[in-house]
């Protein structure tokens, strides 16, 4: 049952992210909803249920109003702002984008009426122009879909009673990726940094690099605490310990699949003959282990 929904998901991801948007036209959005998850504080987290909706939205909520992390597809601009009615009946003044792909910024033109889009630099550049990667052609967005704010390095968000800390760490899943740090409620969103349980998507057409993205969260676990709650770009909220084991993944297949290159092997080969097979349970989402592979390999030569 969980391998059909996972390859159901798989489907609908694929043919979504194509964000040409064709794909998920053939998705009923009507039998999505949003199920809303109080984190810890004042920070609540965001999942569709019942078809692909995009990646997980964190959410602070609060005396000075709301301030959103990322905003999935655009059919969902709706059922976002119901969801955000029912935590807080505050004003939505702030959407950050964790990167520049579909799923995470496509009710951004939608609800600019409302607030102010902040991102790294990049993120903006991406949403400017075409874009081609894994899934296809992305037209530009509509300028109303454009962050107003953006940055290079790190910026501090004063909202909420909180110093909220959005930085970059370059050339991970893209090369316009923010991380968002509450410090008070100690919750963290990775945005696609963190595919829990899976293997990552890494979008090395737009600047994304498997080995770099290891190395960033090697640097993110060391800021952030032990106690730490944390919301992934996709799959279920966990801990520091989901984090870890994240962290271990990535660390040994990235140098397994490096030794094998090193030793001379064609990608086809360790395609073939495989990862340990400790780690295939990884392989349950929509990157399958030889997309992984693949990943680490093309990685390996930028
Ligand atoms: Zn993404």
């Amino acid at each position: 049952m969980k391998n059909t929904i996972k390859a159901l998901i798989l489907f609908s991801y694929i043919s979504c992210l194509s964000t040409s948007f064709a794909g998920f036209l053939e998705q009923d959005f009507s039998k999505i909803s949003l199920k809303t998850t109080h984190v810890r504080g004042n920070i609540y987290m965001l999942e569709g249920v019942g078809g692909f909706s995009g990646g997980n939205i964190g959410v602070s909520a609060g005396k000075d109003g709301i301030l959103l992390i990322d905003d999935q597809l655009s059919p969902m601009s709706e059922k976002i702002n119901h969801a955000l009615a029912e935590i807080n009946p505050g004003k939505l003044r702030f959407i950050l984008n964790t990167h520049w792909h579909g799923d995470h910024t496509g009710s951004n033109a939608e609800l600019s009426k409302q607030a102010t889009i902040i991102s790294h630099s990049n993120v903006r550049k991406r949403l400017m122009a075409e874009q081609n990667n894994f899934f296809g052609k992305s037209p530009a967005s509509a300028e109303a879909a454009w962050p107003l704010i953006t940055f290079d390095q790190a910026m501090n968000i004063h909202f909420n009673g909180d110093d909220i800390q959005f930085i970059h760490y370059p050339n991970g899943h893209t090369d316009g990726d923010g991380v968002i740090y509450f410090p008070n409620s100690k919750v963290a969103h990775l945005g696609d940094h963190f595919f829990n349980g899976v293997f990552p998507f890494v979008d090395l057409d737009t600047g994304g690099n498997a080995l770099s993205l290891s190395r960033n969260i090697k640097k993110i676990i060391e800021r952030l605490p032990n106690d730490i709650l944390v919301i992934p770009g996709h799959g279920e909220l966990t801990d520091m310990k989901g984090l870890m084991a994240y962290d271990d993944m990535l660390s040994n297949t990235i140098s397994f699949v490096q030794q094998q290159a090193t030793a001379g092997k064609s990608l086809a080969d360790i395609q073939l003959a495989g990862l340990p097979s400790q780690w295939a349970a990884w392989g349950g989402g929509f990157v399958t282990e030889k997309l992984w592979i693949k990943a680490i390999y093309q990685s390996l030569a930028k």
